[in-house]
């Protein structure tokens, strides 16, 4: 379905619909949590992820609510250690650590670089790190922190879309050439790579939704990316809300969302996962929602293709 042209956006017309952010401490991690992810080598492995509070992302992609929990400020020296400190003993037993955020762990306003001995020290016992960064921040600086640690760095890298005209209206500050050349430089130099795509992204829905985010992991897995996840685009963040009410923006389905899974896996070029966080919001039948979602979680998890479970209530369609 077509949709209507969207507005030009920048920095400071997305920054003006905001609302308030999150008062954060910079000593605590604004949230931590355990999650069950499958290893490239098939096995599901219990992750630890600590969403770290820190100075907020420069790049102000039109999509992202991540700024809520950020701080205005460069973070002070020694906070993401402490924050550290305090949520990693709570989250162990655990080999492989997501260490993520809401931005790029190598802008060194969000965290300090004098800060990186006493971080691999907190996760010598890590079998694999993984971190968050903007292509346009990865560069030969980063090979200082993959030296300090005792496992492998990961870095996830947000490619969005391969669709280069859509890409270039996120405000993402980054073209597909940006995305291949990063990703190729860091598996050339022993890092591990996955890739965050969206599905729903404004200007793009239905069948040519599905279509560019199936080509977007193709891309990713082109470029060297060992995994994919998949986010549904969402609403909340001022300009998006905006959006979807003037017909810019519609949420994706969760049958696509679905769709986008199973056509990725079928690609068999790595693993494929879908972020599943408040994932029934997308779907037709609130009654049906949980036990689609969990057929997505075990997919997931068994990286095997389910089939959709078809909703038959009355009234419904999907
Ligand atoms: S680069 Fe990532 S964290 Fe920064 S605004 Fe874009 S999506 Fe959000
Ligand atoms: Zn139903």
């Amino acid at each position: 379905m077509p949709v209507s042209p969207r507005p030009a956006v920048n920095t400071a017309a997305i920054r003006a619909r905001r609302g308030p952010k999150v008062a954060v401490d910079p000593r605590r991690a604004y949230a931590f949590f355990r999650e069950r992810e499958r290893s490239a080598v098939g096995v599901i492995e219990d992750i630890g992820t600590v969403l770290l509070t820190n100075r907020e992302c420069p790049f102000t992609c039109v999509f992202c609510d991540l700024w809520r929990h950020t701080l205005d400020e460069p973070t002070p020296r020694g906070a993401i250690v402490a924050q550290l400190e305090e949520a990693l003993p709570q989250l162990m037993p655990v080999s492989v650590v997501k260490l993520y955020n809401a931005g790029n762990f190598f802008d060194p306003q969000a965290i300090s670089p004098g800060d990186w001995p006493a971080i691999a020290e907190l996760v010598k016992w890590a079998r694999v790190v993984i971190v968050e960064n903007h292509p346009r921040l990865t560069d030969d600086r980063l090979l200082g922190f993959r030296d300090l640690l005792s496992g492998r760095l990961e870095v996830a890298l947000g490619l969005e879309t391969a669709n280069e005209n859509i890409l270039s209206r996120l405000n993402k500050q980054m073209t597909v050439a940006d995305f291949d050349r990063t990703a190729r430089w860091l598996r050339d130099h022993d890092c591990d790579v996955r890739a965050f795509v969206q599905l729903g992204l404004p200007g793009l829905t239905g069948d040519e939704d599905v279509e560019w985010t199936v080509r977007s992991i193709e891309t990713a897995f082109s470029a060297g990316a060992q995994a994919v996840s998949i986010i549904p685009t969402r609403a909340g963040n001022g300009l998006m809300d905006d959006w979807q009410q003037q017909g810019h923006f519609t949420p994706p389905r969760l049958d696509s969302l679905h769709m986008v899974q199973q056509q990725g896996m079928a690609l068999r070029a790595g693993r494929v996962f879908v972020d599943l966080w408040n994932a029934e919001q997308f779907a037709s039948c609130p009654t049906c929602a949980s036990r689609q979602v969990l057929a997505m979680h075990d997919m997931n998890l068994t990286q095997t293709s389910l089939p959709w479970p078809t909703c038959s209530c009355p009234n419904q369609s999907v």
